[in-house]
Parts: C-alpha cells; sequence; structure tokens
C-alpha cells in the first residue's frame, strides 16, 4: 500500500462500524450510540457518539466499550451524526465491513445516493468446507486474531478499532488475491483455527437483555436475519 499518503489517490473503499446498546430487554431493542468512518488507508476520518432518544437499559460495555459517562458527555442526536456522516462520504464510496448491510440499515444510507456499493467480508472470506458441502463463514474477531494476529480477547468492540480491522481485512484479501497459493493457504488457516465463543455465546443474556444468542434466546423476540 502507499507509504506516503500526499502521494495516494483519493480513498474510494470506507469501512463504517455501528455500535448499539440496549433500548429493551429483547435482542432486537437496540439504538445507534457510536458511528466510525475510516478509509483504505486507515486513517480515522470521524468517530461520533450517538445520545439515543430512548432510555438506555444497558450500555452493554464489555461488549461496545460505551459508557454513560460517553454517551451522555458527547453523544449528539443520531439524525445530526448521520448528517455528518454523509459530509465525509463520497457518495461514490465502496463500503467494507462485517455484515456492512446492518450497519448500512441502522444510518438508513441509501445505495446509489449515499455510497455506490457494498463489500461484506462475511462473503468475501468464507470457504467452502468440503466435509459438509456446504461454506464456512466466519466472525471479523475470527478472521483479525488469525490473519491479522490481533489481540481480539476480552476487548470489547469498540466502532473504531472494528472499522480499521475491517479495512485491514479488505486490503489483505485484495493483495492475496494475486497469489492464488497464498489465498488458499490463508483460508486453511482460518478453517484450522479454533474459533473462540463470542459475546452472545459467551453471555445469552448481560444485564438482564438478551444477546440473542439463537440457541439460548429466552425473550422470545423474532431473528430478523
Ligand atoms: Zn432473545
Amino acid at each position: 500500500m502507499y507509504m506516503n499518503h500526499e502521494t495516494a489517490p483519493p480513498a474510494t473503499h470506507y469501512s463504517i462500524d455501528v455500535e448499539c446498546v440496549a433500548t429493551g430487554r429483547d435482542h432486537n431493542s437496540r439504538a445507534v450510540a457510536q458511528i466510525s468512518l475510516v478509509d483504505q488507508y486507515e486513517q480515522i476520518i470521524l468517530n461520533l457518539y450517538v445520545r439515543p432518544q430512548q432510555p438506555i437499559v444497558s450500555y452493554l460495555t464489555p461488549l461496545t466499550g460505551l459508557t454513560r459517562e460517553i454517551i451522555e458527555g458527547q453523544g449528539i442526536p443520531l439524525e445530526e451524526a448521520v448528517r455528518i456522516l454523509r459530509q465525509y462520504l463520497p457518495q461514490n464510496s465502496i463500503l467494507v465491513g462485517q455484515n456492512i448491510g446492518k450497519d448500512v440499515d441502522w444510518l438508513q444510507l441509501k445505495e446509489g445516493k449515499d455510497y455506490q456499493s457494498l463489500v461484506d467480508l462475511t462473503g468475501i472470506y468464507r470457504v467452502w468446507n468440503t466435509k459438509y458441502n456446504t461454506w464456512s463463514v466466519f466472525g471479523q474477531d475470527h478472521l483479525a486474531k488469525v490473519l491479522l494476529g490481533w489481540n481480539t480477547e476480552n476487548s470489547s468492540h469498540d466502532a473504531v478499532g472494528d472499522a480499521v480491522k475491517s479495512i485491514r481485512l479488505f486490503n489483505l484479501y485484495k493483495s492475496l488475491q494475486s497469489d492464488p497459493q497464498a489465498w488458499r493457504r490463508a483460508q486453511e488457516t482460518v478453517m484450522a483455527a479454533e474459533v473462540q465463543p463470542s459475546f452472545a455465546k459467551r453471555n445469552p443474556e448481560y444485564d438482564g437483555v438478551c444477546m440473542g444468542n439463537r440457541r439460548q434466546c429466552k425473550c422470545g423476540a423474532p431473528f430478523l436475519g
């Protein structure tokens, strides 16, 4: 990649990450509380805290890294945050992220208007599992740990850190495409490495809030894909 940003062409790829706090006890009651925007050179363009309109049941701090102090001290209304985001996000940008469609939905960004297209890391890093004849997909933390050597243990999901992870994984993917052997090795490594249980798996319920682990959900709310 370009070492000197002065000579690098303008960014075309960006990562957006959204962190949500709980506004109710079921696994769908969430509101946006942090938005980050990072470009393909890992420059942090925005780190916005959002103060939800609804009362907050839990900041889900071990997961989000967010606290009452941060949100009450630095949070701005969602509308304002999205307006700022639109100012910084070029309309021809390609957005990269793990389940990026979900982040885009939270912010109600429109394809062809606010951005050009999406690249979901879940899709580009899926691996064909010959044992079960199906695609295996992996969480971003697994990919970052195995492929980037990123220490993901016990660290909460800061939106900026997660966006940097996303763009770095995307840049790695791009560079691996010119070397089929290295790409195959990377896929094998991802498949072979033990997957650490997610926060929702370790904590089916946190602070009285259902974390939406399908097998252990007791709140009864639907799973919206
Ligand atoms: Zn639930």
